[in-house]
């Protein structure tokens, strides 16, 4: 059977296949690095290239990719961060509207939000987004403006909470609002959101997508007619582009994504597993673990349950910030996603929400073998035990 007959593509293959150049004898099999800020032009401009911060052929090979693993019809935009591209799409909401956001949401999209609401005379709704009842009630309340926007983001950062994406997308429609979601620590291979009845996607490509810890972007993927357009007026506008070499590494990294997810996820389930057992551990979530509240939506929704876990130690927050100097192999460091196994102690961040343990520790799984993780892991939590 010939590859076309066979489409739609698993997403793995996506990820190698997409966004190359066209097959034609002597062809590069990567489109090359265009090192220009302008174009050759005369005349009234048409549809060729005419400024770098307009379009650049760069950021074609990466945004046809993204938008085919996020099965839009249309190439995602690429941003210069994932909260450049997050602060485009909170824009699409309504002045003097509400935009309903989960209360565990990524801190500085949490940040924007409230900051566009105050300038705009909007309110900023806070939701436990696995509480499907709670959001549709949020939406649409007796005593304040309907949501314009909801905002999405599953598994929650750091609470792993679960939403209920169908659902919520056809509740938001229902009350004349756009459902986005952050689609950053499921990636599109683990969720596929506007399958789902989502409008718009966001990626902080800076994680998994690029995969390395070696850079900083965003993208916004979207196959409502006329939003992809308003988006990219904005992305001109605020001038929010990412440079030429981080475009082509950011595709490099995303052409191992499944390779990587598969690994890491399957790491991170092993590990929460174990974690769960252990003495010096109090608490471990993880979507995967049958004691996670929302387990069975997301076996049913996810494909797979992510490379993120959190666990809280027994001896407090003392033990849990003492275990991120104790640990050799995991790195202690904010963000996540890379091929790295990385930690840190959320409530370190003075302005991480309240509802977040103080003795919480969120873990990255990256792609290390899964016995030197827990040697690591297990060693580290005796030391600081004593
Ligand atoms: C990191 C992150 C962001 C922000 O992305 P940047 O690339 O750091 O600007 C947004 N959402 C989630 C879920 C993230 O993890």
């Amino acid at each position: 059977m010939s590859p076309e007959a066979r489409s739609p593509l698993s997403p793995a293959t996506t990820a190698v296949a997409a966004g190359r150049p066209a097959r034609v004898q002597g062809a590069p099999v990567n489109e090359p690095v265009v090192l220009s800020s302008t174009y050759v032009s005369t005349g009234t401009p048409g549809a060729e290239m005419l400024y770098t911060r307009y379009d650049t052929e760069t950021w074609h090979p990466l945004e046809e990719a993204v938008g085919a693993l996020e099965g839009s019809s249309q190439p995602a935009l690429v941003f210069s961060s994932g909260m450049a591209a997050i602060d485009a799409v909170l824009r699409l909401a309504a002045p003097g509207s509400a935009i309903v956001a989960p209360r565990h949401a990524y801190l500085a999209t949490l940040t924007a939000a409230r900051e566009q609401a105050a300038r705009e005379g909007s309110v900023v709704r806070e939701v436990d987004i696995a509480d499907t009842a709670a959001v549709v009630a949020a939406l649409a309340p007796a005593d304040g403006p309907a949501a314009s926007v909801l905002w999405v983001e599953s598994p929650t950062n750091p609470m792993l909470e679960v939403a209920d994406i169908p659902a919520l997308a056809a509740a938001a429609h229902e009350a004349g609002a756009l459902c986005v979601v952050d689609n950053t620590f499921a990636t599109p291979l683990g969720q596929r959101p506007l399958a789902q009845g989502a409008d718009v996607v966001v990626h902080s490509v800076t994680k998994y997508l690029a995969g390395h810890s070696d850079l900083v972007m965003g993208a916004a993927v979207t196959d409502v007619a006329g939003l992809r357009s308003r988006l990219h007026a904005r992305r001109t506008t605020g001038g929010a582009i990412p440079g030429p070499f981080e475009a082509w590494l950011a595709l490099r990294g995303l052409r191992t994504l499944a390779l990587r997810v598969e690994r890491s996820q399957a790491s991170a389930l092993e590990l929460a597993r174990r974690l769960d057992a252990h003495p010096l551990v109090a608490e471990v979530r993880h979507p995967g673990l049958p004691s996670h509240p929302q387990h069975e939506r997301a076996a049913s929704l996810m494909d797979g349950f992510g490379s993120i876990l959190t666990l809280r130690p027994t001896g407090g927050p003392d033990a849990a910030e003492a275990l991120t100097r104790d640990v050799r192999l995991w790195v202690p460091a904010t963000s996540l996603g890379g091929v790295e196994s990385s930690l840190e102690r959320r409530r370190r961040l003075p302005a991480e929400a309240g509802t977040v343990p103080e003795d919480l520790l969120r873990l990255s799984v990256g792609i290390e073998d899964v016995e030197d993780l827990w040697e690591d892991l297990d060693r580290a939590l005796r030391a600081t035990a004593g």
